[in-house]
C-alpha cells in the first residue's frame, strides 16, 4: 500500500485520496510569533487531495493560528505554505485575493451578512469574487442550500435562522465557491447542543460523499473518529502526534496526547 510522509497506510483510510509528491496543502517549518510569544513552532503538515484531516488540541495550542496562516489572515513569521504547489507565503496584496479563491473557511461564529438573505449570502462571493452571472450564482447557491437542507429557508435573513441553520448556510456559501481546500475552525463550538448534530451531519455528508479536501478543527471526537482520514494532535504550537483516528484515540503514543484525550472523555 502507498505510504505517506508520516507512515500511514493509506489503504486503511476512509477516502481515496492520492498521496504523493503534490499535496494540496504543504506546510513547511511554519512559525508564528505574536510579539515575543511563539504560537506556532516549526509546524510541518501535508494534506492530500480529498483527504479529511481533523486537528485536535487544547485551547491556545495554535490551531486557529495555523488555519489563519493557511487562509492568509495571518502572516507567518517564518516557513512556507504552498497550495497546489503555489507558494502563498509572502504573496503581494493583489495576489492574496486571487489565492483566497482556493480556500474556503467556516468559522466558529456564523459570520453571514445579516442584511442579506441566505440565498444572497451564498451568491455574493460567486458574483463578486468569481465574477459569475447572477443567474449562474443563483443556481449554484440553490444547489448548495439544498445540500445542507436549507433550500426552504433561502429567503430568510440570518437573524431569522437558528445558529445551526446559519452555520449550514455558511457551509453552503463556502462550498459554492468550490475551493481547493475547506477549513473549519470549531464550527459547532458556539451552538446549542441540540443544533450541533445537524451541522455535523452536513459536514459528515460533505466529507464522505464529496471530493472536498477538508481541515477541520473540532472537539467533536465522534466526528473525528467516523470521518477523519487522519487526526493531528497539536499542543504548544507543535504537532505532537498524528495518525489514523482509531490509532490516535485508542493507542496514543505521546504522554501529552493521552492526557488531552483523558481530559475530554
Ligand atoms: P487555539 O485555536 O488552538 O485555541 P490560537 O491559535 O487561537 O489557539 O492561539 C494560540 C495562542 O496565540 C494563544 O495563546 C493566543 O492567546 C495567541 N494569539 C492568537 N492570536 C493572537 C494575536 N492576534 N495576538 C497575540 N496573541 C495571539
Ligand atoms: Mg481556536
Amino acid at each position: 500500500a502507498a505510504k505517506i510522509a508520516y507512515d500511514q497506510d493509506v489503504s486503511r483510510s476512509k477516502h481515496h485520496f492520492v498521496p504523493g509528491e503534490h499535496p494540496v496543502v504543504r506546510i513547511e517549518h511554519l512559525n508564528k510569533t505574536f510579539t515575543d510569544t511563539p504560537v506556532l513552532r516549526d509546524v510541518n503538515l501535508n494534506v492530500w487531495n480529498g483527504e479529511i484531516v481533523v486537528v485536535l488540541g487544547p485551547s491556545g495550542s495554535g490551531k486557529s493560528t495555523m488555519l489563519r496562516c493557511i487562509n492568509l489572515l495571518e502572516t507567518p513569521t517564518a516557513g512556507h505554505i504552498l497550495i497546489d504547489d503555489e507558494e502563498i507565503t509572502g504573496a503581494s496584496k493583489t495576489n492574496v485575493n486571487e489565492l483566497r479563491k482556493n480556500l474556503g473557511m467556516v468559522f466558529q461564529g456564523f459570520n453571514l451578512f445579516p442584511h442579506m438573505t441566505a440565498l444572497e449570502n451564498v451568491m455574493v462571493g460567486q458574483v463578486k469574487v468569481l465574477k459569475k452571472s447572477k443567474e449562474e450564482a443563483r443556481v449554484e447557491a440553490m444547489k448548495q442550500l439544498e445540500a445542507v437542507g436549507m433550500a426552504d429557508r433561502a429567503d430568510f435573513k440570518p437573524p431569522q435562522l437558528s445558529g445551526g441553520q446559519q452555520q449550514r448556510v455558511a457551509i453552503a456559501r463556502a462550498v459554492a465557491m468550490h475551493p481547493k481546500v475547506l477549513l473549519f475552525d470549531e464550527p459547532t463550538s458556539a451552538l446549542d447542543p441540540e443544533l450541533v448534530r445537524d451541522v455535523l451531519a452536513v459536514m459528515r455528508d460533505l466529507a464522505l460523499n464529496g471530493d472536498m479536501t477538508m481541515i477541520v478543527v473540532t472537539h467533536e471526537m465522534g466526528f473525528a473518529r467516523d470521518v477523519a482520514d487522519r487526526v493531528v494532535f497539536m499542543e504548544g504550537g507543535v504537532v505532537v502526534e498524528q495518525g489514523l483516528p482509531d490509532e490516535v484515540f485508542d493507542h496514543p503514543q505521546q504522554e501529552r496526547t493521552k492526557e488531552f484525550l483523558g481530559s475530554i472523555r
